[in-house]
Formats: structure tokens, sequence, C-alpha cells
């Protein structure tokens, strides 16, 4: 079949006047396209703080309001400090900790459990030990960490009685032992590694 030479000019002009909007689909339908990053958005982000810190349960019903309820020049960074604060505030109560196996304790282990006795290298062999003990997770906000992204954490502190008993240690990741160690901790936003890694992700 041969088409006539008036169809394909017809065909011509109509992809002429369709190709601007899909070139400039993303300025034509703007409307449409920054509904769906919103959305997206807020979805990517509570999926991320789900997998980076899934103890601590961000209340999304705050930072959905937030979100929507500012200008979209400042919303996401708005949204990210929200994001900060919450993390900040989580409520952490310190709880006596799992025994290890006693087939993995060693001869001068008790001994080296008073504070006293204890050196760096015994430290580092029982921080290595709760790592594993705790999935290589922080105990308060449960976000995976290694040896050298940890803080070992003093259940009950040296001057009140505490010893370097494994029910008596765990780990906390940086930002989380920042944040228990610090008598204003609201003041920490900006040095705390969530903020910057949120920053680092969302905002360009
Ligand atoms: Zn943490």
């Amino acid at each position: 079949m041969i088409l006539g030479l008036d169809y394909t000019i017809l065909s011509l002009i109509i992809i002429a006047f369709l190709l601007p909007f899909y070139i400039y689909r993303k300025r034509v339908f703007k409307f449409y396209y920054d509904k769906n990053d919103n959305a997206y958005f807020l979805k990517d982000l509570q999926i991320y703080l789900k997998n980076t810190h899934p103890k601590i349960n961000f209340d999304f019903v705050k930072i959905d309001s937030i979100y929507k309820s500012n200008p979209p020049s400042i919303a996401k960074l708005l949204v990210l400090e929200n994001v900060a604060i919450q993390f900040i505030n989580f409520g952490y109560v310190k709880r006596t900790q799992k025994a290890v196996s006693k087939d993995i304790l060693w001869g001068s282990y008790e001994k080296e459990s008073n504070p006293k006795n204890s050196t760096a290298n015994n430290l580092l062999r029982r921080k290595e030990i709760v790592l594993r003990r705790d999935n290589y997770r922080c105990n308060r906000c449960a976000k995976p960490i290694k040896l050298d992204t940890s803080m070992l954490l003093l259940i009950k502190d040296i001057d009140t009685g505490g010893t370097y008993h494994f029910e008596n240690l765990s780990v906390l990741c940086i930002d989380c032992n920042k944040i228990i160690h610090s008598q204003t901790p609201e003041r920490l936003i900006k040095d705390l590694n969530i903020f910057y890694h949120l920053k680092k992700k969302y905002l360009k």
C-alpha cells in the first residue's frame, strides 16, 4: 500500500505538533511531575529511614504536614531538620545486655572485667565480641555499624560501679553515642551524620 502525499504531510504535521510536548513534558506537565516528585520524596525518605535506623519510629504524619504546609523551596530542608530532631528526641533506656556463651570467655576474663585491670586490647576484643552478639547494629537506633563506626557503651558507668562484663556492654553508632553523652543534644543537629547524609541525598 502506498500512502498518499497528503497523508504523509498530515502525519508529519501531527508529529511536529506533538514533539514539543514530549521534549518539554516536564515543563508542560510541571504540576503532574512535581506531584509525583513530592510523593516519591516522602516515600523514599520513609524507606531510607526504615533501613538505616529501624528502631526509631519516625512520625510521618508530622513530617507530611511540615512538607505540605511550607513553600517548596524550604520544605525539604525543614523535613530533614525535623527528622534529625525526632532522631535526637527518641527515648532510649539503657538495659542490661545478654551474656555471651561461656565457651568464648578466656582465662583472664574475670580479672580484666574489673576496669582497674583492663587494657586497650582487652576492650577492643570485647567490642568485637559485642558487635557480633548485637548483629552489628546500634543498640539505640539499630543502624548497621562496624568496628570503626561504633562506640562501646557501658550500661552502668564505671563511676557507679559498672564493669566490663558483657552484660554491661553494648555498642552505639557515632550519632547515638553523641546524643546520649550530650548535655544539650538539641544543639547537635548540624553535627549529626544522619543530617549530613540526608542533606546529601535529598537536597541538590
Ligand atoms: Zn544509633
